[in-house]
């Protein structure tokens, strides 16, 4: 094991680069859009009607003139949704197909500086139906 250069070379061109490749041009018509939602990582308010925001309230983020506008559940019409955590791939492709509404719920991570996916922010029943699906399919397959 021997290391030959101990400092990495340098290339600006390369560093500099943002992380979208030059041509992604957004598609005309898109399938189906995946919309984002934010947890609060501190404390707002909302643009739409004046409610102080708590941390950790699902909002919906605009892009202002000069800064983010946060609205809450009720002016951004995700009223009655509910977070279902990632990490199950199967129950997750369930709720997308039975939910009306999907969005995606990003969290702040102090550690990263950037937003990560944290879940699904969809319709209750969509969850229930999608567990109880995976509760009678998995009753027919014994281990
Ligand atoms: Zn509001």
């Amino acid at each position: 094991m021997t290391e030959e250069s101990p400092v990495k070379p340098v290339d600006t061109a390369a560093a500099e680069k943002p992380e979208k490749p030059a041509k992604a041009e957004k598609p005309a018509k898109a399938p189906k859009v995946e919309q984002l939602v934010y947890a609060l990582y501190r404390v707002s308010r909302c643009h739409g009607c004046d409610r102080k925001l708590e941390k950790g309230e699902i909002v919906k983020l605009e892009q202002g003139l000069e800064e983010q506008r946060a609205f809450c559940s009720k002016c951004a019409g995700l009223e009655g949704l509910e977070i279902l955590p990632s990490g199950n791939a199967k129950i997750t492709r369930l709720v997308k197909k039975y939910s009306q509404k999907c969005f995606i719920v990003m969290r702040w991570s102090e550690v990263w500086k950037t937003y990560e996916r944290q879940g699904l922010y969809v319709e209750p029943q969509a969850i229930a139906q999608a567990r109880s699906e995976l509760a009678a399919g998995s009753a027919k397959v014994s281990k």
